[in-house]
């Protein structure tokens, strides 16, 4: 079964920059506009109780985390087989950087 834990970073819920076909590139700089930050750092959504996953962008609904084509720094809900590309979303700084994780199949491949 799927994790769905959480440390509410908040990561997932940015607007995706996607491209002229509405694939998704990357995560954006900007968050979903339900994402509210809290004083000592976490997140929480304005409209669902548990956080869902990424939002698509303009008027699109959000998908669950598992379906979202990205994993995230730190997050208890990536893939353990690192088959999606892991991004730190940073709001405040407004910046996205992909950032290189050991995984499981890092391991065995030794
Ligand atoms: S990236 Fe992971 S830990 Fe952060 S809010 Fe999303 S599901 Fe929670
Ligand atoms: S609507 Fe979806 S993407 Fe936006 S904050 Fe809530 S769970 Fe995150």
């Amino acid at each position: 079964m799927a994790s769905t834990a959480c440390n509410s970073c908040g990561q997932c819920c940015s607007n995706l920059e996607l491209d002229e076909k509405g694939i998704p590139l990357r995560p954006g700089v900007i968050p979903c506009k339900r994402l509210k930050f809290t004083p000592n750092g976490k997140t929480y959504c304005s409209i669902y109780n548990r956080r869902l996953g990424s939002s698509l962008g303009k008027g699109l609904v959000c998908v669950m985390r598992k379906d979202c084509p990205f994993d995230y720094e730190g997050c208890p809900q990536n893939d353990p087989l690192g088959r999606k590309k892991v991004f730190r979303v940073d709001f405040k700084a407004k910046e996205v950087t992909e950032i290189k994780v050991e995984t499981k199949k890092d391991e065995t491949d030794k």
